[in-house]
């Protein structure tokens, strides 16, 4: 074994250092001091490191500091490790459990006989915060079976016993444990070098949670919190939170009476409506746009017999979330609502013969949908059991996958910046578990790389998460207020074609099969408007808004003239609406800017003798008095769907 190691730096700079070397020694002989004192952690190609472990091995060295989100995960493990700590110092008896970070931040369970109250949690967070001052060091350690088990059971932690336990039945050789000031937890780490790294810890609630989710096990007290590098980010994200909860869909939805759901109709929206103008927009501005470059628009049968999901593979893999239907005839529950567009599709086109010159053909349905969620997981319009997609898949020859997928991206580039919406692509390759040969993926990858690269659009690749039919590219979208949602997606798809032996006749009259291409821009309309309405907090741009307009008049002198008014902006396509009640103006007012309108219109007698209206945008703003011609013309322009 030689002593010398070759370690690559992520720009591909090969470095030679002495076998046993630690990562932080390497970093600050190799790299540079600025990044050795930023320096959280490392990953030796796959492997997490703390900055203490030695270099045992050569390969690719990536360095994370408090820049990268890694980073930001790690001191939210590293803040959980310190919150159990003082708790069990506070609170003495109270065993641990587990404490992952999660999204945004982490949580720890412990086995308490009383819930912490609100004065604990201001407890924990000063203790926990005095803890980071201390700026203890992470230490790490491994164990054996014996030497784990008798150490946590002498400290008479009944629940890490059986956890560990549980962790040699797996076959681990041995236990790591991290310890920081007296205090000792077992995981696999890694951990930041002291908890000084951390940055500020804000304690955010409790609540009650079985040990291992199983409501026989006795009952866990979960404290969740979140750590930041410092106190000013952990304030803009208390605030983002909070704009998030002023944002939620759910509140706005019932407040501008988008949409309402009842208990006999679980998991399926109620379009009031004002939320079916909004609906409506959407899916005819989708159906223009798809229609305009060169798809075609089927509806296809909601309700199949089983031939049609065994065909598909569903029945066998997808019935528990299919609702089943009785056949009229055989009495049998031979028949399902489906669940997706793409069998019905396949079918249609395995109807029909089709040669080269017809492809690619591109089907699109926005047909309703149906899956059987459990209606615990019901919440909002983001989990549904009924809703509909922007649904299309293109039937079309291997040499034609590039400019199709060219195609798509340029459609969902215009979509997502008329919305505002920043986004960005991830490309799953192969997973082990798949069909077709290794040529065949070879091709399809590069298909969809090349045409991804051709956009120049930034992307991740996600190695192994493709699907097992095929290679796909999803689309993430950034809102108004920073969060990502997953939208589009495009997917190649080998199997299909096969189940349905689907074919076109080729230039050299022989049969081929053609590729599947499954993709969608809005994704459900459902999760789609409910993004939406938070994105814009309901304030939605004038080509969206289900009202784009109100009249309101000074006093019944002037209702005519608010008719007149209302009239000429309808008859120009406008979604206009009239408050000719004998309410005071600044009460008509102050309901307009709850219904977010973006117009709001004000007639007296000045306006009614020059033909003019007095425009207020929503928010306040005074637009000055446009006679009505000119107002008219303006909200045509902008009521125009923008792609
Ligand atoms: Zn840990
Ligand atoms: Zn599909």
């Amino acid at each position: 074994m030689s002593d010398e190691l070759t370690i690559t730096l992520p720009d591909g700079t090969p470095k030679k250092v002495a076998r046993g070397t630690s990562v932080a020694d390497f970093i600050r002989m190799q790299i540079g001091t600025g990044l050795a004192k930023a320096a959280l952690y490392a990953k030796l190609d796959d492997e997490e490191l703390d900055l203490t472990r030695p270099l045992e091995r050569g390969g690719a060295l990536k360095v994370f500091t408090n820049k990268s989100p890694e980073g930001l995960d790690l001191i939210r493990h590293d803040a959980a490790h310190v919150v159990a700590s003082v708790v069990q110092r506070l609170f003495l008896g109270t065993q641990v459990t587990i404490g992952p970070s999660i999204e945004d931040g982490f949580y720890y369970d412990f086995y308490k006989e009383t819930p912490f109250t609100p004065d604990d949690l201001a407890r924990i967070e000063t203790a926990a915060n005095e803890e980071i001052k201390r700026d203890q060091a992470f230490v790490r350690r491994e164990l054996s079976k014996d030497e784990a088990i008798s150490f946590f059971q002498n400290k008479g932690e009944k629940f890490k016993v059986e956890i560990v336990e549980d962790i040699f039945a797996k076959g681990a050789r041995t236990l790591t444990v991290y310890r920081h000031g007296d205090w000792t937890d077992f995981c696999l780490g890694p951990h930041a070098p002291s908890t000084g790294r951390i940055g500020f810890i804000k304690i955010l609630s409790s609540s009650g949670a079985h040990w291992r989710g199983d409501p026989r096990n006795p009952m866990l007290q979960r404290v969740y919190g979140t750590a930041f590098f410092s106190k000013a980010e952990l304030e803009a994200h208390l605030a983002r939170l909070e704009e998030a909860k002023k944002r939620d869909h759910r509140k706005l939805g019932k407040d501008l009476g988008l949409f309402t759901f009842h208990p006999f109709a679980p998991g399926a929206a109620f379009w009031e409506p004002k939320g079916t103008t909004l609906y409506t927009v959407l899916s005819n501005a989708m159906r223009r746009l798809l229609l305009k470059n060169g798809y075609v628009e089927i509806k296809t049968p909601l309700l199949f017999n089983r031939g049609l999901w065994e065909k598909s593979g569903h029945w066998g893999k997808y019935k528990e979330n299919m609702f089943l239907v009785e056949d009229s005839d055989t009495k049998e529950h031979d028949f399902s609502l489906k669940p997706m567009n793409c069998p019905s599709h396949h079918l249609y086109y395995s109807m029909k013969k089709y040669s080269y010159r017809d492809l690619p053909l591109r089907f699109h349905s926005q047909d309703v949908l149906h899956r059987n969620e459990s209606s615990g997981t019901l919440g909002g319009l983001t989990r549904v059991r009924q809703f509909a997609q922007d649904d299309a898949h293109i039937y079309a020859a291997e040499s034609q996958i590039t400019d199709e997928v060219k195609r798509f991206v340029g459609l969902l580039e215009v979509i997502y910046k008329a919305f505002g919406l920043t986004y960005s692509a991830k490309f799953s390759t192969r997973p082990n578990a798949r069909l077709g040969d290794d040529a065949q993926w070879d091709r399809s990858e590069a298909a969809l790389k090349t045409a991804l690269e051709a956009t120049g659009l930034a992307y991740e690749i996600k190695p192994g998460e493709g699907a097992f039919y095929g290679p796909k590219i999803d689309f993430d979208v950034g809102d108004s207020i920073g969060r990502k949602w997953q939208l589009g997606t495009i997917q190649l798809d080998y199997l299909a074609p096969e189940r349905f032996d689907l074919t076109y006749v080729g230039d050299d009259n022989r049969e081929h099969r053609p590729v599947v291409i499954h993709r969608a821009i809005y994704g459900s309309f459902e999760r789609f408007i409910a993004i939406l309405v938070e994105h814009y907090a309901g304030a939605f741009p004038v080509w969206l808004a289900p009202v784009q307009a109100t009249v309101l008049t000074l006093s019944e002198k002037y209702v005519d003239y608010g008719r007149a008014v209302l009239g000429r902006l309808t008859d120009a396509g406008a979604r206009v609406e009239l408050d000719e009640s004998a309410d005071k103006l600044g009460a008509k007012i102050r309901n307009a800017e709850i219904m977010k309108i973006p117009y709001l219109l004000v007639v007296g007698e000045k306006e009614a003798s020059a033909q003019t209206v007095a425009v207020r945008g929503h928010g306040g703003k005074d637009l000055g008095t446009l006679p009505l011609e000119a107002f008219t013309k303006q909200l045509s322009a902008e009521g125009n769907i923008p792609f």
